[in-house]
């Protein structure tokens, strides 16, 4: 867990998932290739907890080389065809080392990821993450930062030329590390990014605030180590509380 000016949103999100409120914990989950949404039988509030657990399992079977490859058949693609139930969205980098779903052993219809270089909150990723929540139903958004992220980098080398579209990526992300001091690792400067991106997305948007603020939501930030592999799981983002009526 990071200290300092993005810690203040943040709380651990691994906490004891109640046994009775999970649906992942089966031998063999979510390999029915009905596309029917688990999550139906869960209530609201229960869903973004249960649905975080079913990405750490699948995580952790691909870190221990047992990945299911889950929902990869061309059965499962024809039972998606109608419409897509997904329990998960994923904001990500669209690095080529960041497979998501691979990472969190799924397949067809089981996730919506966004992607772009740098793992921004733009307008089009919130827009994006909007209509996972709000009209797709997920309870869970997953902002996945990783080691050695190159729009991260370039941020902290003014000295390169860039394109006058990636300049003004890389020079957002400039002005966002600048806040935490000038004197980051490439390390620390990604994971801060993770941090602020996630805060940013959520207080960016007027819904995804609300679906947080009635529990109905959860937005997690997460680190992909590309050495190991393992995703460190920093944080969740906390809601604005914001004072009552005098
Ligand atoms: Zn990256």
């Amino acid at each position: 867990m990071l200290d300092g000016c993005c810690s203040g949103w943040l709380s651990d999100p691994r906490g004891p998932v109640r046994p009775e409120a999970c649906l992942f914990t089966m031998a063999e989950p979510i390999v029915s290739e009905d596309p029917a949404n688990p999550l139906d039988q869960l209530s609201p509030l229960e869903r973004p907890r249960a649905v975080l657990q079913w990405l750490q399992q699948g995580h952790q079977r691909f870190l221990e080389g047992h990945s299911l490859h889950p929902h990869s058949t061309r059965e499962r693609m024809r039972a998606v065809v109608e419409g897509q139930h997904p329990l998960a969205a994923v904001l990500g980098c669209a690095d080529s080392r960041v497979p998501v779903e691979l990472l969190f052993d799924s397949g067809f219809g089981d996730l919506f990821v966004v992607r772009n270089a740098g793992t921004m909150s733009t307008t089009a990723a919130i827009a994006s993450l909007e209509y996972a929540v709000g009209h797709l139903g997920v309870p869970l958004i997953v902002v996945l930062g990783h080691e050695a992220c190159g729009a991260v980098s370039a941020a902290l080398h003014p000295e390169l030329l860039l394109t006058p579209n990636l300049a003004q990526v890389v020079g957002q992300l400039r002005m966002e590390l600048l806040q935490f001091g000038g004197d980051l690792t490439l390390e620390e400067s990604c994971r801060r990014h993770t941090l602020s991106a996630a805060g940013n997305l959520v207080h960016s948007s007027v819904l995804l605030t609300d679906r947080l603020r009635a529990g109905q939501l959860t937005v997690v930030a997460g680190y992909y180590d590309l050495h190991s592999s393992a995703i460190d799981w920093m944080g969740q983002v906390e809601s604005i509380r914001y004072p009552g009526p005098s």
